[in-house]
């Protein structure tokens, strides 16, 4: 089995087809979806997608591109809806949260407020999360550690060895896609390729970050095995092991996710 990390099902790109792009994983073996929430107005939709969705499973927080708009009561909200979802085994963490200094003209004081207050709540409730880090690398990880976070995944990782040494010695995972499938992505081939084993979960984030087979299409949680494939062919790995090591990484990392049902 296959465990496609973060995938945003709600999207509006696949509202003409989402029940179709849910079984086509299913029949991928791709048999656990995680879908991240970005930000207040899509909290009961990720929830409710998840529960609908053979394997779903999802996790709540306030993206950092929507953080410069969120007030404080979404905050207030998030916490509520945290608390509201502890026996809701579909539940399985807080995200998509983290810090994006990549895009220009985001509040970067206000995306570290919001960061740091879902990290509070991560301490409070014992949550894991799912970190979205944008030319942010040494920020997300110094925040982490600040509050004592230990449990989680950095999402798309794209930072150097050092950096993914220091996200492992915090007891992260490291989530990688479709960028890997492509030839120039000469660094981040090289951590796929080279890091411990057991630091290593698969993700589409669809319909972003597509293959390079389906280059500027929409990307979908059936393309986790193929993804996973040229991972697998870089480590000298059979598919079936690599499905096992991912599989075990993503549980150690969102420990709800092994409880849930399926
Ligand atoms: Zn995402």
């Amino acid at each position: 089995m296959w465990i496609d990390t973060h995938c945003h099902l709600d999207a509006s790109e696949f509202d003409a087809d989402r029940a179709a792009v849910a079984s086509a994983a299913r029949d991928a073996q791709v048999s656990r979806i995680v879908i991240p929430a970005v930000a207040r107005f899509n909290f009961s939709a990720v929830r409710e997608l998840a529960h609908c969705v053979d394997g779903g499973a999802y996790v709540l927080g306030i993206h950092p591109l929507y953080a410069p708009a969120a007030q404080d009561e979404d905050l207030a909200v998030l916490r509520s809806e945290i608390h509201a979802s502890l026996d809701d085994p579909r539940f399985v963490g807080i995200g998509e949260i983290g810090l994006d200094f990549f895009v220009p003209g985001l509040d970067a004081v206000r995306q570290r407020e919001i960061y740091t207050a879902q990290l509070k709540m991560a301490r409070e409730f014992d949550l894991p999360v799912i970190c979205h880090v944008r030319k942010s690398q040494d920020s997300v990880i110094a925040e982490l550690r600040r509050f004592n976070v230990v449990r989680g995944i950095a999402h798309a990782f794209n930072g150097s060895f050092q950096q993914a040494d220091a996200y492992i010695a915090q007891g992260f995972k490291l989530g990688f896609g479709g960028n890997v499938t492509f030839e120039r992505a000469r660094r981040i081939r090289q951590l796929a390729a080279q890091l411990p084993l057991d630091a290593l979960v698969v993700e589409t984030d669809a319909p972003d970050i597509a293959p390079e087979w389906i280059y500027k299409g929409r990307n979908t949680p059936d393309q986790v095995p193929r993804i996973a494939a040229v991972i697998a062919a870089m480590r000298s790995l059979t598919l079936p092991q690599l499905a096992l090591c991912t599989t075990a990484n993503a549980h150690a990392a969102l420990p709800r996710l092994a409880l849930a049902q399926r």
